[in-house]
């Protein structure tokens, strides 16, 4: 059935670009191909086609999908949705002029003037708004913009950019020459793609969190604080050893209630499995600091997932490596439970910058005392610290760890520090496939 999935879309953009190509061809008109009026005509239809299949491709890299997210990891679809983003607005800029001078050479008129004259058809005036909403959620979500924007305001652009399809629809149902009655078969694909597209949306991203949250009815069971500014949240439900979660996965958490339940925010589960949900939050903007102020036992939690892809299943040696650099312990700290319980060679070695930050010491202890696994604190800024001193490079691995070639090493920290480790991992010989990690940001 997945593969079913993953081909539908790709197969169906296919088939409507070649509806789009016969229907051009052979239209009761002539064939669109033949000047450079009906050029003009052909590419424009096809611009607003690609426009909207580019709409419909991205709507589904980050539609949580059951079916695509296991394959990449949500992480990585959504950055292939920020790269894949940018083929939209290229193509809504291109189709309104090409279809507005199709009309221009054909009456006679000026562009400006037809330009004026189409907006007052049915639905262009919506569409030419829906367009420019699409547009700016693109174009804030560029790199120079998105670093001045809070996620907050880039969040809305993008429901902005929702209003701007609904917006855009009904144009091509009132305009679209390809999805009048005559060419039936390019409306058939239309039409399937767009219901696929909204199901998958709808279906992930709305109901399947809610019918979690009916069978587990998770809440907040305890808060505890780990470090002066980490805290830990126990989530409590019903059968949660039913709840399929991999160590090293993360969630995207609503808390209901008043302040909190309009944003949901991705945290890595810290503890999971044995019927025990744990998320430690570090206290770092808005969001996370008024989780601290006001998070209060029993609050109903809509948990959206278990997401991601970065656990000890994608081990492909017998041995582990984990790296982590401050608040990036916490997917670490549940794979290292699992490596534990499963009795597997694991050294995890953590970066802080002082003996304060530690988050889990004691727990990590513990795990050691478990005899599978060897922690090795390294911090940067503890002049009596009698252990590992500095920072956490390729050179402090190799003299670490000296079989590292030979572990799955799985990163989550500080990008900086995680490009860096990445690049000298390969450096040292470590085969791309047995580098793992996980980037706190989406
Ligand atoms: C896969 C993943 C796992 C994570 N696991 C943990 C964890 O275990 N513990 C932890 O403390 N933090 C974790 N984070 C980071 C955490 O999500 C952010 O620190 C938190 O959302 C910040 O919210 P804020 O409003 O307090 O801070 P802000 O200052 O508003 O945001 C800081 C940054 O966090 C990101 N962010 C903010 N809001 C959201 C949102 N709703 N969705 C996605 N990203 C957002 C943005 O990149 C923003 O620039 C994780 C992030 C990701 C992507």
């Amino acid at each position: 059935m997945k593969k079913i999935f993953l081909v539908f879309f790709p197969a169906g953009a296919a088939a409507a670009l070649y509806f789009w190509y016969f229907n051009n061809a052979n239209s009761p008109f002539g064939s669109y191909f033949a000047d450079r009026m009906g050029l003009a005509m052909a590419f424009g239809r096809l611009a607003g086609i690609i426009a909207m299949l580019g709409v419909m491709g991205q709507l589904l890299l980050v539609s949580r999908a059951g079916w695509l997210e296991p394959l990449f990891g949500l992480d990585r679809l959504t950055r292939r949705h920020h790269l894949a983003g940018l083929i939209i607005p290229l193509a809504l800029l291109v189709h309104p002029p090409l279809v507005v001078w199709h009309h221009a050479m054909q009456t006679g008129n000026t562009f400006l003037a037809q330009y004026l004259a189409v907006l007052r058809w049915g639905d262009v005036l919506a569409a030419a708004c829906g367009e420019f909403l699409i547009i700016a959620a693109v174009a804030l979500s560029l790199p120079f913009a998105r670093r001045r924007l809070s996620y907050e305001a880039w969040h809305n652009a993008h429901l902005g950019a929702y209003l701007g399809l609904a917006l855009a629809l009904g144009h091509q149902f009132s305009l679209g020459r390809d999805l009048s009655a005559e060419l039936l078969y390019f409306a058939w694909v239309w039409y399937a793609l767009l219901a696929f597209t909204a199901a998958n949306v709808l279906w992930y991203r709305l109901q399947l969190p809610y019918r979690l949250y009916r069978k587990h009815r998770f809440a907040v069971d305890r808060t505890v604080m780990e470090t002066a500014d980490v805290m830990s949240v126990y989530i409590k439900g019903k059968e949660l050893e039913a709840f399929p979660v991999e160590p090293g996965q993360f969630a995207l958490l609503r808390f209901w209630a008043p302040g909190f339940r309009f944003q949901a925010h991705p945290f890595s589960f810290s503890a999971a499995g044995g019927g025990e949900l744990r998320f430690s939050v570090k206290k770092l903007g808005d969001f996370t600091a008024a989780l601290h102020a006001g998070l209060r036992p029993g609050t109903p939690v809509v948990i959206g997932g278990p997401h991601g892809v970065f656990t000890a299943r994608r081990m492909v040696t017998g041995k582990a490596l984990l790296v982590a650099g401050g608040i990036g312990i916490t997917p670490l700290r549940a794979i290292a439970g699992r490596l534990a319980a499963e009795k597997k060679d694991c050294v995890l070695v953590y970066a802080n910058r002082t003996r304060k930050d530690i988050v889990f010491e004691a727990e990590l202890a513990e795990l050691e005392r478990s005899g599978s696994v060897r922690v090795r604190h390294v911090l940067s800024d503890e002049p009596s610290w009698a252990g590992e001193k500095g920072r956490v490079d390729a050179d402090l691995l190799r003299r670490l760890v000296p079989d590292l070639a030979e572990r799955d090493a799985f990163l989550c920290g500080p990008p900086p520090m995680m490009a860096a480790l990445r690049r000298g991992l390969a450096g040292l010989g470590v085969p791309e496939k047995q580098i793992h990690y996980e980037q706190f940001s989406l």
